[in-house]
């Protein structure tokens, strides 16, 4: 099966999903943007779990591609499921590492049994990969990918985003 796709404007840490993506930094340890704002409003239970992963498996961090659980904390959501989009280059073809952040990401939420799973557009932030190109990635990844998720939203903080996910959806 393959999941339905919505979209929708605004803060991913005010969603409500089983399982919220976090466009993580490999550290595990925060950093801003999408993964600063999950952590502060998500709470410390968050890094606590980053810090026990480092301590168990990923004492060199979480390696650009894969996508790792922890609890959600405080957020409306069951877990925060982190994962390291590459930095864009223009020199060097990375876009299948952004396309296993999103396999990644749906293969842990089966494994948890996340039946939905809210997105952000992951490596466009200071990662500063071209929005029509992540869009394009985000959806074509999504839509080719067998998972028992029900629900995929991409949750788009601005109008540049939503407008070009929303081309991709047609
Ligand atoms: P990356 O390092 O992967 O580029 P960023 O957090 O810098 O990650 O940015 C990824 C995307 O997330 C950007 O499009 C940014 O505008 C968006 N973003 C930032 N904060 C939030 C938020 N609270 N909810 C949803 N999207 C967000």
């Amino acid at each position: 099966m393959t999941p339905a796709l919505t979209l929708v404007r605004g803060d991913i840490t005010r969603r409500s999903a089983d399982a919220i993506v976090n466009a993580a930094n490999s550290s595990l340890l925060g950093g801003g943007g999408v993964d600063g704002a999950i952590h502060r409003r998500g709470g410390p239970a968050i890094l606590e779990d980053c810090r026990r992963l480092r301590a168990s498996g990923y004492g060199k961090g979480l390696p650009t591609g894969q996508a790792v659980a922890t609890t959600a904390g405080d957020l409306d959501a069951r877990w925060v499921i982190h994962t390291v989009g590459p930095v864009f280059s223009a020199a060097e073809d990375r876009s299948a590492l952004l396309a296993s952040c999103y396999r990644e990401s749906l293969r842990v939420a089966d494994e948890l049994g996340a039946r939905t799973v809210a997105f952000p557009a992951i490596s466009t932030g200071v990662y500063r990969w071209p929005m029509e190109d992540a869009a394009r990635i985000a959806v074509g990844t999504v839509r080719n990918t067998p998972t028992a998720v029900d629900e995929v939203t991409f949750v788009l903080f601005d109008d540049r985003a939503h407008e070009a996910f929303a081309r991709q959806l047609g």
